[in-house]
């Protein structure tokens, strides 16, 4: 079975002029255990709305989410914290999901602590192996957001999220906003995790020719709906 199943996802949002703005429009599609899918289409179509109503950022307006078997919508107690902890997202725009007045070895720890994953020195290794992982250092732990470039907060987004060790990774833009030389590394760090811990991943992106590379398949989307899927292969960018 699918590890992900979307079915006739839809999220309109309602404009302050009264008009209803399909922004997810019956959204059908359900992604492999171990799968790389990627979500393209131009700016606005709905890519980031959808990602963050599947991962019940937002409510959904009409249809279900089916994450390993289970409708998310209908998740409740332990079994919502559990979805929680299976699924993050990477954020496109990290520095407005990343708490201004918290470290970053806090802002990583953060997720270890609610889930109560470690403590003490075995927390503390943890951080710093994620920061390495992500290509920082532990000397970064103690620094604010805001002393971080772009790519480096994305990073530091990728390591909150790598902490608490999800399954599910939904990723918006995950690495259009990095310096050509982390573009690989992060690419290459993707790539380990799924090779050794199966994970499953659905990455967002407004340009093919990214992802077109680290996609298994790729799914179009435009005004709201998809408009095709295909092996990542068997598609071309617009020259
Ligand atoms: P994409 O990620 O493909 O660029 P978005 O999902 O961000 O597209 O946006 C899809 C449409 O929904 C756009 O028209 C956008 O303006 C609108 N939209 C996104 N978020 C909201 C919101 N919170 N309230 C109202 N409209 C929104
Ligand atoms: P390393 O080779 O240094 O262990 P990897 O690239 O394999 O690094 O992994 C990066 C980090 O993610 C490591 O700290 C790894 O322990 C951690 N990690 C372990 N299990 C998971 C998981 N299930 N999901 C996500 N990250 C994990």
């Amino acid at each position: 079975a699918p590890i992900l199943e979307v079915k006739n996802l839809r999220k309109h949002f309602q404009l302050k002029d009264n008009r209803t703005l399909k922004a997810v429009d019956g959204l059908n599609f359900s992604i492999n255990r171990g799968e790389t899918f990627g979500l393209v289409g131009e700016s606005g179509c709905g890519k980031s709305t959808a990602g963050r109503t599947i991962i019940r950022l937002y409510e959904a307006s009409e249809g279900q989410v089916i994450f390993n078997g289970k409708d998310v919508g209908k998740l409740k107690g332990d079994d919502r914290l559990k979805f929680n902890r299976e699924m993050q997202m990477v954020f496109q725009d990290p520095y407005a999901s990343l708490n201004p007045r918290m470290t970053v070895g806090k802002i990583i720890a953060e997720g270890i602590d609610i889930h109560k994953l470690y403590t003490g020195k075995k927390r503390t290794d943890r951080v710093h192996q994620l920061l390495h992982a992500v290509g920082l250092n532990e000397e970064h732990a103690g620094r604010f957001p805001h002393e971080f470039s772009g790519g480096q907060r994305q990073r530091i987004g990728i390591a909150r999220a790598l902490a608490i060790e999800p399954q599910f990774i939904i990723a918006d833009e995950p690495i259009s906003a990095l310096d050509v030389s982390v573009q690989a590394q992060v690419v290459n760090l993707f790539k380990n995790l799924q090779r050794e811990h199966g994970l499953t991943y659905l990455f967002i992106a407004h340009d093919l020719a990214m992802i077109k590379h680290i996609s298994d398949r790729i799914g179009v989307m435009y005004l709201g709906k998809l408009v095709e899927v295909a092996a990542a292969s068997t598609l071309n960018a617009k020259p």
